[in-house]
């Protein structure tokens, strides 16, 4: 059960016994948690022996006084997976994919609704709204379905049309809009104002950070158990392919307070954003070495997730990534859907675009020499491939006519 919430920028706390979006400063919220109070009864042990199915099985750090209280539909608890030494995968002995394509309608943003949703009803929320040009509109519609309370999402027009189609199964009411995701963003504010529904904008409450930072747990679990160690150790790099930035920041907040927890040392992976070329607002803003990130003119990108032109939380990727002493890179288009088919074909993963795209830029790095082919490499895959089949499809398959004679020739041309 977390104590207390800050101002991510100026550390001033706010009451957490009610519903919280932004700092006066309109910047993120923070949650901290008594950790010196849990450390002697939290233990890695005692994670490992709980039967929890889902990322509730670290309730002590999540907004809940136990489990039961969790609003879930089996978030988290994710695959690590070893990528097999083949064709383009070849020179890597400690490449993992992190696949959260198991998530509860096939990406992370489950992980960050079902905290948000669970927090934001026990303060009393009766309804959520939230903008979406992917799939946070989907995992929103799902967890509010659970909990009983409607939905509303504001969609850009150019939204793929499963992540809409998803939505409006499970009952949310969706409304397309002629602009962007900023625009969508700001009808939400003003119709959470009018309306008194509870804003689940990405970084613009405190939770959704919250529930996506168990990734940063689960890794260092998941890295043990890869090395066959019982100490908890985490990789030396992660690729994270980078929009609202809430699972970088997340994630090195786990650290911390996995850190203050006694779990692990100070050491750090490099955390790498990803970023595409039409839309890199975090790349730029590294590269020029500021910190914050200005508003990224005529953002494109058939990566849906990575389509945000300006994040709240701009400030505190940059700042995870100099800490670490990690780095930002950007992917065409091309190189992210190539990304998509190599990890489908070597190493049987129907990754995300977005997934794509940190396979795309771990090669990348690769070939300037920043990322060694024999370190311990963590990939994200975000999401599922499933809801982008339309960037996919098949052209040109060869054509059987089951009652000709020669069927089995026409075959045998083929193989
Ligand atoms: C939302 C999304 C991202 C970006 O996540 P952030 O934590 O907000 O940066 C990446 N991939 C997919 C599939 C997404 O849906």
């Amino acid at each position: 059960m977390h104590t207390v919430l800050t101002c991510s920028l100026h550390g001033e706390t706010y009451a957490i016994d009610r519903l919280q979006n932004l700092s006066a400063a309109g910047k993120p919220l923070l949650a901290g948690y008594d950790l010196a109070a849990i450390k002697s009864t939290f233990t890695p042990d005692v994670v490992r022996q709980r039967n929890e199915r889902s990322m509730w099985k670290f309730w002590e750090v999540l907004p809940v006084a136990s489990a039961a209280d969790a609003i879930s539909l089996g978030e988290g608890v994710t695959p690590l997976l070893q990528c097999e030494r083949r064709g383009e995968f070849s020179d890597y002995s400690q490449l993992y994919i992190k696949d959260e394509s198991f998530n509860p309608t096939g990406s992370f943003k489950a992980r960050g609704m079902s905290a948000a949703v669970t927090r934001a009803v026990a303060l009393g929320a009766k309804a959520f709204a939230l903008p979406s040009a992917g799939n946070a509109g989907g995992a929103a519609a799902y967890y509010s379905a659970k909990a009983g309370l409607p939905c509303y999402v504001f969609m850009p027009e150019d939204t793929p049309e499963a992540n809409i189609d998803e939505a409006v199964v499970a009952g949310a009411n969706v409304f397309i809009v002629n602009g962007l995701i900023s625009d969508c963003g700001k009808l939400t504010r003003q119709a959470c104002e009018r309306f008194g529904w509870f804003d689940l904008s990405t970084l613009k409450e405190p939770f959704r950070l919250e529930g996506k930072k168990t990734m940063g747990y689960e890794l260092a679990f998941d890295m043990a158990a890869a090395s066959g160690s019982s100490s908890l150790t985490l990789p030396d790099v992660i690729f994270y392919p980078t929009g609202g930035g809430t699972g970088l920041i997340g994630m090195w907040k786990a650290f911390d307070e996995m850190q203050q927890l006694g779990w692990i040392g100070s050491e750090r992976p490099r955390m790498v954003a990803v970023q595409a070329e039409g839309c890199a607002p975090i790349v730029k803003a590294f590269r020029d070495g500021v910190e914050s990130a200005p508003l990224f003119p005529n953002a494109h990108t058939v990566a849906s997730g990575l389509r945000v032109p300006a994040a709240v939380g701009d400030f505190l990727m940059i700042r995870c990534l100099r800490e670490s002493r990690g780095t930002a890179v950007t992917v065409t288009d091309a190189e992210l859907m190539q990304g998509v088919r190599e990890i489908a074909a070597r190493q049987g993963i129907y990754a995300c675009p977005e997934g794509g795209a940190v396979w795309a830029a771990a090669k990348q790095l690769t070939a300037t020499g920043w990322l060694k082919p024999d370190e311990r490499i963590v990939l994200f895959n975000t999401g599922t491939g499933l809801k982008y089949n339309h960037l996919l499809k098949a052209e040109g398959l060869p054509r059987l006519d089951h009652t000709s004679a020669n069927v089995m020739d026409e075959i045998a041309k083929r193989v």
